[in-house]
């Protein structure tokens, strides 16, 4: 399938074997020309060393909650920089606090040679925080404000908070 995919001119293979197994993944990303990303192998810089180390991935693909928070995807992120593995920003489908801490981690990285896709906020009704992150001219525009840049509504996280006992 690989093989008719890269001929058709596909920019990205994601994660095509289970994530256990490291070595198909490699032999693919040595087998292909078109890059191969590591998706659910890649959870944290264990992960990303161990990937680097047998030539098991092109890309990464960096999410917040795989890793553990920002702190986890930034030491994730490091390792594959170091070992010249493209990255890719991912998303969980997180509502706006989720993706705004993606956002402002991703921010920091020197090279994000495969960008973002931080839309999960656009597919959500309604929200928890009193401004909704802003999507302008195809862009997600990060909040200038401390820490996150977000408020909490508090009166909609009583709403939509799951009832007790
Ligand atoms: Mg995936």
């Amino acid at each position: 399938g690989i093989a008719m995919l890269e001929a058709a001119g596909i920019d990205l293979i994601e994660q095509p074997t289970p994530r256990e197994q490291r070595a198909a993944l490699a032999r693919l990303a040595a087998r292909f020309v078109v890059p191969i990303m590591a998706d659910e192998a890649v959870c944290g810089p264990e992960d990303a060393m161990e990937l680097a180390r047998i030539g098991g991935a092109d890309v990464f693909a960096l999410k917040i909650a795989k890793s553990g928070g920002i702190f986890g995807m930034l030491r994730t992120a490091a390792v594959g920089d170091a070992a010249g593995i493209a990255l890719y920003g991912g998303t969980m489908l997180e509502g706006s606090v989720g993706t705004i801490a993606a956002a402002h981690g991703f921010c920091t990285l020197p090279q994000l040679a495969w960008g973002t896709e931080l839309f999960g906020p656009l597919l959500l009704k309604d929200d928890i925080v009193t401004e909704r992150p802003e999507y302008r001219d195809f862009a997600l525009h990060l909040p200038q404000g401390p820490g996150l840049g977000l408020a909490l509504d508090e009166d909609k996280l009583a709403h939509y908070r799951r009832k007790q006992g």
